[in-house]
């Protein structure tokens, strides 16, 4: 029963997934990867620096998304702006083969970048009703470049690939929103299911090393938000209150207990609460506490449980203090990221090829969310992977001295732009070649 199951299932996705390309030579690529380079990298690093210094938040990214697109165009793909308010898709269209999803992130933070760069951003936008600074804290821009440098290199070698490219570039993706608003505007529908789809990330590592992993890469990420619901009072006469801010406080401390106590210790699972807001004086008591949190797994069974310790903590602080039912809403954000494993395979074995001791095998995966997943829950068979952006020189200064580097979302995060963006190229065009190469 299971032996037929399981021919079935080989029979449908041969039928579904076009067969691997023949294998890569792959240094003789890499030599032609660099040698093209050599000739794009002034235009790939101005590229860079404008879009550093000009940073969009989601879904704003109107010039951002046009700056991509007028080079998309430039370079012969047929190009559709506004898939998901502010998104582009750039099609290339070469001959028969399977079509291949390559995307980039268009958004930036809302942050102030404190890196002293001379191409540092000053950019202000509207967010939530307030004016904030912003900033590619994340190392997207770092992703763009990459992109159109990788569009550069296939567009130079098109006689050595078949199929077709689908280079996406999404919007808000820090808001875990972007790729779901592309899905939603017929983003599958209007430009066909991808059969292979690749992205990569910028982050903590010495540049010019490639990360992978097959399976699970990231995390499932919820919103929490409970609003405690209590009594206002004078602060001298709590007897006359139902005092929220201590339903707030000890919510925080008690939910917890949720993470070291009932969850399965060897089972990753994160609840943070980042917010506490209630009160506007010392000496009065408020009548409402909200707490706002962030809720990290992996693992389907694991986040069920997560969920329902936190709905018993809510109600058992709320009964505690005989308050009113809190309000109280979780807010589904970013799915885990998992990675295809015979393409993630077939990938690494490139890059292992391509760039020996620094390709690199991921052992865990990370707590970060990120909404690429959407795309591999819609039917794309995908890897994404990761790219370090550190100089070692700096990296090796920082350890000797015990200083942590500024990570993604710092406002100190500085990828070092040459090597982090040379390398996104080289990887993501070998990613590539190697299933749509003759
Ligand atoms: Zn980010
Ligand atoms: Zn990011």
């Amino acid at each position: 029963m299971k032996t037929t199951l399981l021919i079935a299932a080989a029979v449908a996705a041969l039928a579904t997934a076009p067969a691997f390309a023949a294998p890569l030579n792959v240094a003789a690529e890499k030599k032609a990867i660099d040698a093209q380079l050599d000739r794009d990298y002034p235009e790939l690093d101005a590229l860079y620096k404008d879009i550093h210094t000009h940073p969009e938040l989601g879904f704003q990214e109107v010039e951002t998304a046009k700056k991509l697109a007028a080079q998309m165009r430039a370079l012969g793909f047929t190009v559709t702006e506004g898939v998901g308010k502010t998104g582009v898709v750039a099609v290339l269209k070469n001959g028969d083969g399977p079509k291949v999803l390559i995307r980039t992130e268009l958004d930036a933070l809302p942050m102030q970048e404190k890196t002293g760069l001379p191409y540092a951003s000053q950019a202000t936008a509207m967010w939530n009703g307030e004016k904030v600074f912003v900033a590619h804290s994340c190392g997207h821009d770092i992703h763009m470049a990459a992109w159109i440098g990788t569009a550069r290199q296939l567009v130079a070698q098109k006689a050595k690939w078949k199929g077709t490219l689908v280079f996406v570039a999404q919007p808000s993706e820090e808001t875990v929103s972007g790729a779901r608003a592309m899905l939603a505007d017929g983003f599958l529908e209007k430009f066909g299911k991808p059969d292979y789809g690749f992205a990569l990330h910028v982050g903590p590592g010495a540049a010019g090393e490639v990360y992978y992993k097959p399976g699970v890469l990231t995390s499932t990420s919820d919103a929490l938000d409970v609003t405690f619901n209590g009594r206002g009072a004078h602060g001298s006469m709590p007897s006359a209150s139902i005092d929220p801010v201590m339903m707030a406080a000890r919510f925080t401390v008690d939910v917890q207990s949720v993470i070291s106590r009932e969850k399965d210790p060897a089972a990753f699972g994160v609840v943070t609460v980042g917010s506490i807001q209630a009160g506007s004086a010392g000496n009065i008591i408020p009548e409402k506490a909200k707490v706002r949190g962030t809720i990290r797994t992996q693992d389907a069974g694991v986040r069920d449980k997560i969920l329902a310790g936190i709905d018993r903590t809510v109600k058992a602080v709320v009964e505690m203090a005989g308050a009113p039912p809190a309000d109280y809403t979780i807010t589904p954000g970013g799915k885990a990221v998992v990675n295809d494993q015979a393409l993630t395979d077939r990938t690494a074995a490139v890059f292992k090829t391509a760039f020996g001791p620094r390709a690199v095998l991921t052992p865990q995966p990370g707590s970060a969310s990120e909404d690429y997943s959407e795309f591999i829950i819609a039917g794309v068979p995908s890897v994404y992977f990761s790219i370090g952006g550190f100089d070692p020189a700096v990296m090796a200064k920082a350890k000797a001295e015990g200083k942590p580097l500024p990570v993604n979302h710092s406002p100190y995060f500085a990828p070092v732009p040459e090597p982090s963006i040379r390398t996104g190229v080289e990887a993501m065009t070998l990613a590539v070649l190697n299933v749509m190469g003759k």
